[in-house]
């Protein structure tokens, strides 16, 4: 047996994966989803928006009322699920109830979603969107880092952590879409990341990786960041999205 293969068995018995969707320890071992509840999983499937990735009601449809005639400051943007009941209450479980072990579920569907939607595009660096310190020190972590992180190592693509929170945002539900970019541009800022600088490596094309992507507010707000500071391309690619806001 490999060490790596022995260490995991070790991890497997000792921490054994216990199902994002119905809670019991999955079998057989190495898998991270019961078959049977990754079958109601609300994978996004059928036309999409050629912007932002939601779902279009028909195949002709190019772009979904709230890209069409309009600009955005990302390139492209993409999404694994719809954002159901069960959705929203499995990304909350992994956001704001402590499973940050869900993060390798969700990792494995964003591997997928990299490598059907982006593939091609020459991204070169992964970025995080930002959470305030204050919020991290209460949470414990910032899960989009996380998301980026286990991304990084199956895709070997680095992380890029150039977005910085720096201040406190209102509860964003409370507000329009326009003031929601705006709060969080003024919340944000870019500092060039000092591996990256040691490097003298700047990368030009990115992919911003979030959970959630409703109005699309926090995307645009970093992405107009990020070529502000002569970033070429910006991608996104999110868990899952939908109308709800979260
Ligand atoms: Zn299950
Ligand atoms: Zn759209």
């Amino acid at each position: 047996m490999k060490k790596n293969g022995f260490l995991k068995g070790v991890a497997d018995l000792l921490f054994p994966v216990t199902c994002p969707v119905c809670g019991d320890v999955v079998v057989p071992k190495g898998r991270r989803i019961c078959s049977d509840c990754k079958k109601m999983l609300p994978y996004l499937k059928g036309p999409a928006c050629l912007k932002c990735g939601k779902p279009v009601a028909f195949p002709t449809d190019e772009y979904c009322d709230a890209c069409l005639g309009r600009e955005r400051s990302f390139d492209r943007s993409a999404s694994v699920f719809e954002y159901n009941t069960l959705m929203q209450r499995m990304i909350g479980d992994y956001k704001f109830r402590n499973r940050k072990d869900f993060a390798l579920f969700f990792s494995d569907e964003l591997e997928t979603g990299f490598k059907n939607h982006f593939t091609g595009e020459g991204i070169q660096a992964l970025v995080p969107v930002p959470i305030h310190a204050s919020r991290k020190r209460f949470r414990g972590y910032n899960q989009s880092a996380i998301l980026c992180g286990e991304l990084s190592k199956r895709l070997d693509i680095p992380v890029y952590g150039c977005l910085v929170r720096h201040k406190k945002t209102v509860p964003q539900k409370t507000l329009d879409a326009a003031e929601r970019r705006k709060n969080l541009q003024d919340a944000m800022s870019f500092v060039e990341p000092e591996d990256f600088l040691s490097a003298g490596f700047k990368p030009k094309k990115v992919l911003i990786v979030d959970d959630i992507y409703t109005t699309g507010a926090t995307a645009e707000a970093c992405a107009e960041i990020l070529k502000e500071n002569g970033i070429e391309k910006v991608f996104v690619l999110s868990i899952a999205t939908g109308n709800k806001t979260n």
